[in-house]
């Protein structure tokens, strides 16, 4: 309880008399019990009646108390101590308040009577005194508290009555109750005062302490008359982030790495393993780099990851059906919930040719989330090849941008079954052919396997003939491959060719017709002239562009105070930091090349290695597909690069310089090394797999076949393998769509470290122009590199812009059939390629950002990555097609529809939209002169067999864009 003091009274204080009273009370000097002097007012005339002696106190004032409290100090004089007292004597006096607004009592108001002045009581002695001793009188002392309200004006006064006793008043000290400002239950209550009546409570509300909150009702505490505080309704607690300290009067913020995710009493919490705070006051640890946090896990859990790889597949043919069984990866991620998914491909025995198993292969007990680690699978293909991976997935399996890890197995099934397959069925038709490699007198081709083999494949038959000949001068070649070389072609002459499986159930269908052409002499002649210091164009160096003319015949100025900066003359890289975990190390650095391929690249026994067929050409040889069955592993298909016999030893340096530096990243959108052969012959460099080979084929192929967001995936997976090789230190200096390699599940890796590409020596390749100090290619290099040689982590982000722009326009070449030289001049004019056909703006805007002229003003791959991730997360943000805004970059001419007009046929036409592959469809329909082509119609595109919507869309907006042109020509003739 708190009292605070409204008035003090002091016996040497005046109180004001009455001066119409029959006696007065007297201010003397007395003694009290321990004889000490004090000041006391007196009345004391008990022999005259009618004794009516008032006095009162000074004006006081309420300051907001509804209830006064009076504390009276008195002696009182026996009555029956006085000789020949009257029965008048009295042992009691009064006491009176009354109210007012403002302190206007004088001598004679209000009057000295009951009404005005409000009686609070009569007040009578605990102990009256009679003795005297000594003569002096002591007094013994009363105490006694009285209190009276609601008092509701400004102030008031306070008077005593003697109506005929004999008293002294030593000391009134009035007063208020009010209860005290406490924290209590989490909340600051301020300080009370007490309510009118003795029994009144008061209601104060709470405030929640900073960073606390109100739990359920609101926080409230009752004080009483007494001026204490009764128990309190409800309670604040430390909001998520804040613990409570100091006896619960304080919530303090988490300090960095603890956390508190809920409102409670609760302290703060020690992140969890694989987490951490990126400030103060957290609620929940961000999980780091890797690992991640299912919906449902709550927060005080470590994060986990995705799991390993399943671990010792073992499968079981039975004719048609299979078991596999596996054991649980070697790590869950950190969870309990690893599952299983099978993913069933079926398989031909070419690059390319796998693809996913129909519905009516059949999983027991299911395919997709297996708790156990074994599924029954039945009603496959007999004779055919398939893939299965199992995959295991977690509960952050989703949350992860990597695909899952899984095992693959191979199978063959070995017996028609009673399934689905009809025993006897003719394969189905091969869908499309490459060509690998072509001379003035042959072309070699490669195809896929038919979709339904229905059977074991026992050979192919290729048939063709010379597109300027009749068709039944056609020849015929076999081939128990899906390749073939056909020689004895004449030089330039187109040809058609088609290729038909067969099985023991007789040939299946031809396919379609494919038109390739031989190299004509002068061609094969230029492939082998020395150092061509520019590019001429490509195949569709015929098109020329009014507006990309004026461009382009802008005299470069390249200043040559540019050059200013050091040259890099090094050939390759070096970089040495202490401070990085891991980085890249220079095979070069190394006295003998040979201990950097030791260090970093696995040796493989030839034996382990099957080669299977011949897939690319590398710059040291052939690149091939094959099997890898090391020692106590599972067999796994591989790219196989060959070092061609009669090498110097220098080239073998080279060759193997790749697999040095290769062997050294570990990354899933980097090509991984396997190992390489090195004791025998051929030297051979074995690496993972990627059934769709190099990007810009894959995408040339798959002409608008993907949705943006796919688009955007394998962009994110080639800025990812960029990130970490940027955070290895290795600039990579040649990135481009031919040098990223895309398997079965559309994941891209970076590939191709070599060197050799870079030496001033070898100039085979026109991609590739030579330099000062080795070779550049061109289109793809930042301005920097190609000025001075300045090649960085930037300049790759330049070349990766240029990859962006290959993805969207599905492999159409940087720059057209541009020159080299125009494609200089332009980008020294500020002009950059406009969007691709139907290409997001947000894209084209990253794209412009890496080619911005000032390299540090280039978007790091991590931001890179990361922009990709919101775009992927929010896939409204890639609707916009608005046309290029920027100021800075002048826009190069569009040409992904090009002018017709400077075609002089349909057929020429759809090769420079790259649609050469309908030719026959337009002819057979007779759209044949750009009059009636120019009025194709959705319908007619699908009529004349374009069944690919991606397909169909090119056409149409080609078609449209002709007819624009065509308007355009008429008005103005008009
Ligand atoms: P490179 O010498 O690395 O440029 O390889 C030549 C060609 O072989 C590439 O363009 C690809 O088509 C193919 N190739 C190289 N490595 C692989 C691989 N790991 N998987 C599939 N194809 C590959």
């Amino acid at each position: 309880m708190l009292t605070d003091d409204l008035f003090s009274l002091v016996m040497d204080v005046k109180l004001t008399s009455c001066s119409i009273c029959p006696w007065q009370w007297e201010e003397v000097s007395g003694y009290d019990e321990n004889m000490n002097t004090i000041r006391t007012y007196q009345v004391c005339n008990v022999f005259d009646n009618n004794q009516n002696n008032w006095v009162r106190t000074k004006y006081i004032s309420r300051r907001g108390a509804q209830r006064i409290h009076v504390e009276m100090k008195f002696s009182v004089r026996d009555c029956s101590s006085i000789p020949s007292v009257p029965g008048s004597c009295k042992e009691t006096f009064n006491l009176y308040y009354y109210e007012t607004d403002s302190d206007t009592a004088n001598k004679v108001s209000p009057a000295w009577m009951e009404n005005p002045w409000i009686k609070v009581d009569t007040i009578a002695a605990d102990e009256s005194f009679s003795q005297v001793d000594l003569g002096v009188r002591v007094m013994k002392i009363n105490t006694e508290v009285r209190s009276f309200g609601p008092v509701s004006r400004q102030g008031f006064y306070l008077a005593f009555q003697d109506y005929g006793g004999c008293m002294s008043l030593i000391a009134v000290r009035i007063f208020y109750r009010k209860c005290p400002r406490v924290v209590l239950n989490g909340a600051v209550f301020p300080e009370t005062l007490s309510g009118a009546e003795s029994t009144s409570l008061v209601a104060a509300r709470g405030v929640c302490v900073p960073n606390g909150e109100e739990v359920d009702v609101p926080i409230k505490l009752y004080c009483n008359g007494d001026g204490e505080w009764m128990v309190p309704i409800g309670r604040c607690m430390c909001k998520a982030g804040h613990e409570a300290v100091e006896n619960g009067t304080v919530c303090r913020a988490c300090g960095s790495g603890f956390f508190k995710s809920s409102q409670g009493d609760h302290l703060c919490l020690q992140c969890p393993i694989n987490s951490r705070t990126t400030n103060e006051g957290a609620t929940n640890c961000v999980c780091r780099n890797g690992y991640y946090r299912s919906d449902s896990d709550p927060p005080q859990i470590p994060c986990t990851t995705i799991p390993s790889a399943p671990q010792s597949v073992i499968s079981i043919v039975n004719e048609t059906s299979l078991r596999l069984e596996w054991s649980t990866p070697r790590d869950g991620g950190g969870r309990e919930d690893v599952v299983y998914n099978i993913i069933c491909k079926s398989c031909g025995g070419g690059r390319g040719g796998c693809t996913r198993c129909g519905d009516n292969v059949q999983f027991i007990p299911r395919q997709l989330g297996l708790t156990e680690t074994s599924v029954h699978i039945s009603d496959l293909l007999a004779h055919t090849q398939y893939t299965f991976e199992i995959q295991a997935v977690n509960g952050v399996s989703d949350q992860s941008p990597y695909s899952p890890h899984y095992s693959s197995v191979n199978i063959t099934t070995n017996q028609a079954g009673t399934g689905n397959i009809t025993p006897n069925m003719a394969p189905s038709a091969v869908s499309i052919m490459h060509q690998v490699s072509r001379t003035p007198d042959s072309i070699t081709l490669s195809w896929s396997q038919p979709d339904q083999p229905n059977g074991l494949i026992l050979d192919y038959e290729l048939q063709y003939y010379d597109k300027s000949m009749a068709e039944w001068n056609s020849s015929v070649v076999r081939s128990q491959t899906n390749t073939a070389v056909i020689r004895g072609l004449k030089p330039g002459a187109i040809y058609v060719f088609q290729v038909r499986a067969r099985t023991v159930a007789g040939f299946g269908r031809f396919s379609g017709k494919m038109y390739f052409q031989t190299m004509t002499e002068e061609e094969y002649k230029s492939s082998f002239q020395e150092k061509l210091p520019l590019i001429i164009g490509s195949a569709a160096a015929g098109v020329v562009l009014i507006i990309a003319v004026v461009v382009l015949v802008i005299v470069c100025n390249r200043r040559s105070s540019e050059r200013t900066e050091s040259e890099y003359t090094d050939k390759v890289q070096h970089y040495t930091s202490g401070h990085r975990m891991k980085i890249y190390i220079d095979p070069f650095t190394y006295e003998d090349p040979n201990e950097a391929v030791r260090e970093f690249a696995k040796e493989i026994d030839t034996s382990c290695v099957k080669i299977e067929q011949v897939i690319g050409a590398g710059e040291f040889g052939e690149v091939c597909s094959g099997n890898l069955r090391l020692p106590g592993k599972r067999e796994i298909l591989v790219a196989i690069k060959t070092l061609k016999v009669g090498y110097t030893e220098r080239q073998r340096r080279d060759f193997l310089s790749e697999a040095s530096i290769m062997g050294q990243f570990d990354h899933p959108n980097i090509i991984h090394l396997e190992g390489v052969v090195t004791k025998s012959a051929p030297v051979m460099i074995i690496t993972e797999f990627m059934e769709n080979g190099s990007l810009d084929s894959f995408l040339r192929q798959n002409d608008g076949q993907f949705t943006v967001i796919q688009l955007v995936g394998m962009l994110r997976g080639i800025a990812a393998g960029m990130k970490y090789l940027n955070d290895m230190n290795y600039v990579h200096r040649d990135l481009a769509a031919r040098n990223i390699l895309v398997n079965s599940n559309l994941v891209c890796k970076v590939s191709d470290f070599g060197l050799s590409r870079f030496l001033e020596e070898d100039t085979s390749d026109p991609t590739y122009t030579s330099a000062l100090g080795g070779k550049i290619p061109i289109r793809w290099t930042a301005p920097e590199a190609i000025q001075y040689r300045k090649f960085t982590s930037s300049s790759d982000g330049w070349s990766y812009g240029i990859v962006m722009w290959e993805v969207m326009s599905y492999g159409e070449r940087p720059y057209w059939d541009m020159s080299n030289q125009d494609v200089i001049n332009a980008i020294e004019q500020d002009y950059r390629l406009p969007p691709p056909m139907d290409c997001p703006s947000a894209l084209h805007q990253l794209m412009l950002d890496c080619w911005q002229k000032d390299r540090n003003n280039r978007p790091k791959f991590s931001q890179i990555v990361n922009n990709l991730d919101k775009m992927i997360r929010n896939p409204n943000s890639l609707k916009a097609m608005t046309p290029l805004s920027s100021s800075v970059h002048l826009p190069l001419l569009d040409r992904s529809t090009p002018d017709f007009s400077s075609f002089s046929t349909v057929d020429e036409w759809l090769d420079a939209i790259r649609m050469g592959q309908y030719k026959e469809n337009f002819a057979n329909e007779e759209f044949t002169s750009f009059d009636v082509v120019s009025q194709m119609t959705t319908e007619d595109i699908i009529r004349v067999g374009v069944t690919l919507a991606g397909h169909q869309k090119k056409i149409l907006n080609s078609v449209q864009s002709m007819r624009a042109q065509m308007n355009q020509i008429t008005s103005v003739e008009v």
